[in-house]
């Protein structure tokens, strides 16, 4: 009886296994798909200075629009990386978002900076100093308003490759974010040598920090980190006004989050940036 158990335990496991192997498979297949039928869209985030409560910029945040649907990073990024596809989607995602911050630019939107995520895997394969340049290129963006997010997880692999390719890009007037700050490796000692200009503070800790003294002090702690550093700073996650004042008492520059909006479709982000309120 329990040596039948086992046996169908483990056919079950077999089949999951099979089935998680066939999902993949699909999904790589269909992502090529997307690439070819250009189904990917940005979305745009505002990032709001707290003392003036002025949007200065955005994060582009990737969706694919599939039968009708978006579909959030969580649900293909993951394979896109397993599969190297990132390269491709992630070249793609730098060019966009470099010409529509052109297109802000050309709009009157002057100084509107705009952040793009990157994945290590496109440190490791492809290379993306040239096709970082080549966005920059072909959009005539200046290279000081684009911001790119990368995550500390970075810095483990092969940090010397990855430094390299950081120079090459802040040489030319690129600035560099560490995103969700505090979840990660947090090694002091790269972050110093990485030639980061932001933290980018984990919303799991802004979220919590209004109700939570123990949040709230590992926030107040990252932003003095980042002003003895001499590194700007922003936090992510921030949902409502009392967490933004907290934000801006205890020496925060920047906020993002749905307190000011969710992600928008570029156009929709246009009309919020110039519908808002100009600063006194
Ligand atoms: P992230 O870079 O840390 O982006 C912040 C995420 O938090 C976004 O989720 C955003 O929609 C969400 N968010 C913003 N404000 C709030 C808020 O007030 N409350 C809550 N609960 N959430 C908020 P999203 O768009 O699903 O992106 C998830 C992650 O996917 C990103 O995390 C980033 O790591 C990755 N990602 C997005 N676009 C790209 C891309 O173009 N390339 C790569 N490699 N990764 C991307
Ligand atoms: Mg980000
Ligand atoms: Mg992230
Ligand atoms: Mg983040």
């Amino acid at each position: 009886r329990a040596k039948k158990d086992e046996q169908n335990s483990y056919r079950f496991f077999e089949n999951d296994m099979k089935d998680a192997i066939q999902r993949k498979l699909q999904l790589t297949h269909e992502l090529k798909t997307a690439i070819e039928l250009n189904q990917f869209e940005l979305f745009y985030q505002p990032k709001v200075e707290l003392a003036t409560n002025q949007i200065v910029g955005a994060e582009a945040l990737i969706r694919w629009k599939k039968d009708g649907n978006y579909l959030l990073p969580k649900e293909f990024i993951p394979v896109a990386e397993e599969s190297g596809l990132i390269v491709e989607i992630g070249r793609w995602a730098l060019e966009a978002a470099c010409l529509e911050c052109a297109r802000w630019q050309q709009a009157g939107l002057h100084g509107m900076t705009v952040a793009v995520n990157l994945s290590p895997v496109q440190f490791k394969r492809g290379s993306l100093p040239t096709h970082v340049f080549r966005a920059l290129q072909k959009s005539g963006l200046d290279p000081n308003l684009l911001e790119l997010e990368i995550t500390e997880s970075l810095f483990i692999d092969d940090p010397d490759h990855v430094k390299q390719q950081v120079h090459a890009m802040v040489e030319r007037g690129v600035n560099f974010a560490i995103d969700d700050f505090g979840t990660g490796y947090s090694n002091l000692n790269y972050l110093a040598k990485f030639n980061a200009s932001t933290l980018k503070i984990d919303m799991s800790f802004v979220r919590e920090m209004v109700q939570n003294p123990q949040q709230q002090h590992i926030v107040s702690a990252i932003i003095k980190m980042s002003q003895v550093m001499d590194l700007e700073n922003i936090a992510e996650g921030v949902e409502d006004a009392q967490t933004a004042a907290l934000l801006r008492e205890q020496g925060c520059i920047y906020g993002q989050g749905f307190y000011w909006s969710p992600p928008l479709p570029a156009g929709e982000f246009f009309q919020f940036v110039r519908d808002q309120p100009q600063a006194a």
